[in-house]
């Protein structure tokens, strides 16, 4: 039987846990240490414990690795992958934003593109919605994909992988940054200006998205205002909660990957340029 690894027992890591140990599948998840996580799904009562094993000392080999630290936290944990993982280990790395999987260095690893929505306050995860991780398609994640066919982790492995990457960095861009800069959840846009940025820097990141090759048709930048305008008014993102919390924000491989291939391509995109310069003085001090 395969070997199932997760690091990572935050909200993405323990819902990918529980749903492969429901699949009777052989999973461990790793943490920082030896301790437990509990998980609840939203819309039902019972609530799971699941075992979490310590990262730094685990010396067992995984076939297939999910790695669910954030984006901040992944330089910390890269040290350990090679007391875990053998040569043909598939990793998969999810995370939001795009161009960290070059600090994993592996021949099988991928990142998914994440729609597994849920939050981790102390020491339980709540699971809202979803349970897709979209990748490329090839061997190794058509092999993830039959592995876990019967758990209700939805693996699908897409053609049109990379313009999947660039419409959830391009949602992540538009709220993330105007709730993350205000300090104010969703019912910022309704706040003179707001949906107006909100737009703008969607239309800047588009232009980057066509630089990159990746050509969005002309309702791209209405249809994520119209997700964004179903969002409950109470409703926080990421970048937001980790703003209010002081921890660090993710927006090297957002706001920052966006900027880096806006310069590559001398394209003029300063709304992003201007808003990641603020997020960065949002960093605590490492
Ligand atoms: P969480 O903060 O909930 O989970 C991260 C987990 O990793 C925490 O339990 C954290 O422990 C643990 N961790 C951090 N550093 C280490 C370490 N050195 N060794 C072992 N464990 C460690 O994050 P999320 O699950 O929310 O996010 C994971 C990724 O998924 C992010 O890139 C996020 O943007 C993305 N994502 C999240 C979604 C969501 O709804 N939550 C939706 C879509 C994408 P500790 O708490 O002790 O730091």
């Amino acid at each position: 039987m395969k070997k199932f690894g997760i690091i990572g027992p935050g909200a993405v890591g323990t819902a990918i846990a529980f749903a492969l140990r429901e699949n009777a599948l052989d999973v461990t998840l790793l943490g920082r240490e030896n301790s437990e996580v509990r998980f609840q799904d939203y819309n039902e009562q019972a609530i799971h414990t699941l075992p979490v094993a310590s990262l730094k000392s685990s010396t067992e080999t995984f076939d297939i690795l999910f790695i669910a630290v954030k984006t901040t936290q992944l330089d910390q944990i890269t040290p350990h992958l090679t007391n875990i993982t053998h040569d043909k280990t598939v990793i998969i790395l999810t995370q939001n934003g795009y161009g960290q999987l070059k600090q994993i260095n592996h021949s099988h690893a991928y990142q998914a593109v994440v729609y597994i929505s849920g939050q981790k306050i102390d020491q339980q995860v709540t699971h809202f919605r979803d349970w897709t991780l979209k990748l490329p398609i090839n061997n190794d994640t058509l092999l993830l994909k039959s592995l876990t066919k019967d758990s209700i982790l939805n693996i699908e492995c897409i053609e049109d992988y990379y313009e999947q990457v660039w419409y959830k960095l391009l949602v992540n861009l538009g709220i993330n940054t105007v709730t993350a800069i205000t300090r104010q959840t969703a019912k910022v846009l309704k706040s003179d200006g707001i949906e107006n940025l909100c737009r703008n820097l969607l239309i800047e990141g588009r232009r980057i998205a066509s630089a990159e090759g990746i050509h969005f048709n002309e309702q791209l930048i209405d249809s994520i205002m119209n997700i964004y305008a179903g969002y409950p008014d109470d409703m926080g993102t990421s970048m937001y909660y980790d703003v209010i919390n002081h921890k660090s924000l993710e927006i090297e491989y957002i706001q920052g990957y966006l900027l880096e291939q806006s310069k590559k391509h001398q394209l003029s995109t300063p709304l992003i340029e201007n808003c990641y310069a603020i997020l960065n003085t949002f960093q605590p001090e490492a």
